[in-house]
């Protein structure tokens, strides 16, 4: 087995200025209002140190000093999502001509290179549905232009959340692909692996040291340990048949009659793509502004249509969403819609658990979870 460099962690910086020297805006884990987010950083020292975490369904929290780590837990509440899906964006516009005709112009997209260190296996795995959706079904250029802006350094995951489960969708825990350089994180430093030819550049400039194999042995075990350690599963076979001969399930009542249809989970989720798009009016009335802005199967105007909600009620709503996630995704692009981060579970106020609602629903005739 080749060994990677190891890069000490006082050596860190030396990887920001090398992305901040190829011009990128660095992006890696900081502490929010007691939450891990992306965020900027100018050096090493504004990243996270130190913090483990606890999540269950409906909690969430961060833990401090207890490792000398900064990688030692499984996720937050963002992922990858708003970097190439913004929250809200403009599109295009349209402007009055003094001739009364109208003139178009589609939005800029010249973003500027970002350089993302810390991310997860699953968002990964994310990423690439994400990419299915926006470049091979829909050619969006703004999610073109942003997703060549992107480098990414992933750190393979060694602290599972409870509510992980990113093993049994095949997920994670380990990064193999997609990324530019994956990271193994040790107490002192990280072992160093470049994936991309764009990675293999930068690596060549760091201050690499000779790793050490019996480390680096003990490293790739603790990610392999992480992956058994997850407690949380969903069946590896496509759910569509078993889902879709379920539509009367009494659980979907049962499981309505405690979500509030805040959208929270599909927020949070690092694959949802819906959005609605609005055209805002300048206060002249002579331009137009068309907007888009993250949407959600929970909310009512998702399902309108020429004047009547179709899903009025959250069970038909609930409904939607774990069927499409883990049933029509397989028909529109090649599996299911989940990379087992769990977020819906944490931040679901109430701590709905789509693996727990899953295994009631697709039970078979025998009684056993398929
Ligand atoms: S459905 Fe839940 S666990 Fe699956 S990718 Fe979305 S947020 Fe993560
Ligand atoms: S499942 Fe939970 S997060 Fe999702 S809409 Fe219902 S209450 Fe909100």
């Amino acid at each position: 087995m080749e060994i990677p460099g190891y890069l000490p962690r006082e050596q860190l910086q030396a990887l920001l200025e090398r992305l901040q020297q190829q011009g990128y805006r660095c992006v890696g884990p900081r502490v929010r209002e007691g939450a891990m987010v992306y965020d900027d950083i100018n050096h090493a020292d504004q990243l996270a140190v130190g913090y483990t975490q606890t999540q269950e369904p409906g909690h969430y929290r961060l833990k401090a000093g207890s490792t000398v780590r900064q990688f030692a837990w499984a996720n937050g509440p963002q992922a990858l999502k708003p970097l190439t899906f913004a929250p809200r964006e403009e599109l295009w516009c349209a402007q009055e001509q003094p001739d009364g005709s109208l003139k178009f112009h589609p939005a800029a997209t010249d973003y500027e290179p970002v350089a993302v260190i810390g991310v997860r296996a699953c968002d990964l795995a994310a990423l690439r549905l994400q990419e299915q959706h926006f470049l091979d079904s829909c050619a969006d250029p703004q999610f073109a232009v942003r997703r060549r802006s992107l480098f990414l350094i992933a750190v393979n995951c060694t602290h599972p959340a409870q509510t992980c489960f990113c093993a049994s969708t095949g997920d994670g825990p380990e990064v193999d692909q997609d990324c530019d350089l994956s990271l193994y994180e040790t107490d002192e430093g990280f072992f160093v692996s470049a994936v991309s030819p764009a990675g293999q550049q930068l690596a060549l400039t760091l201050p690499l040291e000779h790793g050490d194999a019996e480390l680096f042995k003990q490293a790739c075990a603790e990610v392999t340990r992480a992956g058994e350690a997850q407690v949380r599963r969903v069946p590896a076979k496509n759910l569509r048949d078993s889902l879709f001969a379920q539509l009367d399930h009494p659980r979907w009542k049962e499981v309505a009659e405690r979500c509030l249809s805040c959208g929270n989970c599909t927020q949070v989720c690092p694959t949802c793509f819906c959005h609605s798009e609005t055209s805002v009016p300048s206060v002249d009335g002579h331009q137009t502004t068309h907007q888009r802005q993250w949407d959600s199967c929970f909310s009512p105007g998702h399902s309108y249509i020429h004047g009547i909600t179709l899903r009025k009620e959250t069970e038909q709503r609930y409904r939607q969403w774990l069927t499409h996630k883990f049933g029509s995704w397989h028909d529109q692009y090649g599996r299911s819609g989940c990379v087992g981060c769990g977020r819906c579970i944490s931040w679901c106020p109430v701590g709905i658990d789509p693996t727990e609602e899953l295994d009631v629903i697709c039970t078979d005739v025998t009684g056993r979870p398929e």
